[in-house]
């Protein structure tokens, strides 16, 4: 049987894979013998909800995943997904067998409760397990793996030279963890993910492959030595299919939007009182504390408590996602089926209305199963502006005039050896899963 290997190098452009390659002298040449394509998301730009697509080969509106969390009960309360709560299964994790183990490390979404897994912690799942099997643990680097190196970007951002020197010193330990499983372990698939260029991107800004004269560049160029040795040895196992791919990438943050405060102003929403939304963000921190999960601005916030659900048709509690509080659908709800389609287009039309006034380019993706009966997570609609984050708790620092350096773009690459890829130039997500199926 044929042994795949991915590896993500998540957050870099497909402008930057010269600069990729001229840090990774030997294995460099390799990446580029193999095969080119653009991995456009779409709308989509949380990790997450890409990996959705990438591991289930389904788009957003059928795996029901389209960003970190997804209301449970409530537009007030969410859970974290995981692969098991994703309305197709992550068919091709599913290889591993008696004798052959996936090694996966630093992926979003999977769970580490199968026996045939080798599992290191993303730090996006509410549990501090780190590294499965935990015999592991007894020797050489995964005793102190860490996914993160500080809890939250929050913290990150308040000194962030020397959080991205501590990011340098995570990933290393990582790439030592990779290189001894690849060598010792059965694996017939072997999917690893570096988050450093997506960590540094947001602490130290644009183009950091090319950035020399950047102070952190030294202990940036020592890692890149460490990973093109350990690349080249991976890549040039004969017989081997292997993919290279970015999930997304980084632009200047040009703007901020609140989509909840849009839908307030437009009557489509309320918020609690302050006195009330006393939970705010506390579930959700608390379960970054313990993971060490990045408290990123496009992920994990809270809307616990924070919404007056009796007045509410539509919100967007988490990033670039609105639903319909649907009676069906929610404990809460308060749309009937009856209302539905006229809430849904009132609450769409005037959200494209009101930040096309402000921004360029909005992007709306309809679901298109959205009044489907079956379980699914997934939102009504999708937003997406180029180069605008988007926040959605009632006092979250969205109306300050300071801005992050960049924010996620739906755009990254995809190199590869597969023998069945069809050059198309631009590929999804979806179709990454069927260059090795
Ligand atoms: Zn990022």
């Amino acid at each position: 049987m044929s042994r795949n290997f991915i590896l993500s190098v998540d957050g870099l452009s497909p402008t930057e894979i010269g600069n990729l390659t001229r840090l990774l002298p030997k294995s460099g040449s390799l990446l580029e013998s193999g095969l080119f394509a653009k991995l456009d998301s779409g709308v989509l730009t949380s990790a997450t909800a890409i990996w959705a697509e990438i591991l289930t080969g389904k788009p957003w509106h059928h795996n029901g995943c389209a960003g970190y969390s997804a209301p449970n009960d409530s537009l007030n309360n969410l859970k974290v997904i995981n692969e098991d709560e994703l309305s197709d299964p992550t068919s091709w994790l599913l290889r591993g067998s008696e004798g052959e183990l996936d090694v996966l490390i630093n992926i979003p979404l999977v769970q580490p409760n199968k026996s045939t897994r080798i599992w290191l912690a993303d730090g996006s799942l509410p549990t501090n397990l780190r590294v499965v099997p935990r015999s592991l643990f007894e020797a050489g680097p995964f005793r102190d793996y860490e996914p993160r190196p500080y809890a939250d970007y929050a913290t990150a951002f308040s000194s962030p030279s020397k959080n991205s020197s501590a990011s340098i010193a995570s990933e290393m330990k990582r790439i030592d963890c990779a290189v001894q499983l690849h060598r010792t372990a059965a694996w017939s698939q072997f999917i690893w993910r570096i988050t450093l260029f997506d960590q540094l991107a947001h602490l130290a800004g644009l183009d950091i492959l090319s950035a020399p004269d950047l102070s952190l560049f030294d202990e940036l160029k020592l890692l890149m030595d460490h990973l093109d040795i350990a690349l080249y040895e991976m890549l040039s196992e004969p017989g081997i299919n292997w993919i290279v791919l970015s999930a997304f990438s980084h632009v200047p943050c040009g703007g901020k939007a609140n989509i909840n405060t849009l839908l307030k102003d437009g009557h489509f929403l309320r918020w609690l009182p302050a006195t009330q939304a006393v939970n705010a963000g506390g579930r959700q921190e608390a379960v970054s504390a313990i993971t060490k999960a990045p408290l990123a601005k496009h992920a994990n916030v809270s809307m616990e408590a924070c919404i007056d659900l009796k007045s509410t048709v539509a919100a967007s509690p988490v990033s670039g996602c609105i639903w319909i509080n649907r009676a069906e659908r929610f404990k809460d709800g308060i749309v009937s089926d009856a209302d539905y389609e006229i809430v849904y287009a009132d609450v769409r039309d005037y959200l494209w209305t009101v930040l096309s006034r402000r921004f360029a380019s909005v992007i709306i993706e309809e679901n298109p199963r959205r009044t489907a009966k079956e379980r699914n997570l997934s939102p009504d609609f999708m937003v997406w502006v180029e180069g605008v984050e988007f926040h959605n708790l009632p006092c979250d620092g969205s109306q300050s005039a300071h801005l992050p350096r960049t924010t996620h773009n739906p755009s990254g690459f995809v190199l590869t050896n597969c023998t069945n890829y069809k050059s198309e130039y631009k590929m999804t997500p979806t179709q990454v899963a069927g260059l090795i199926n």
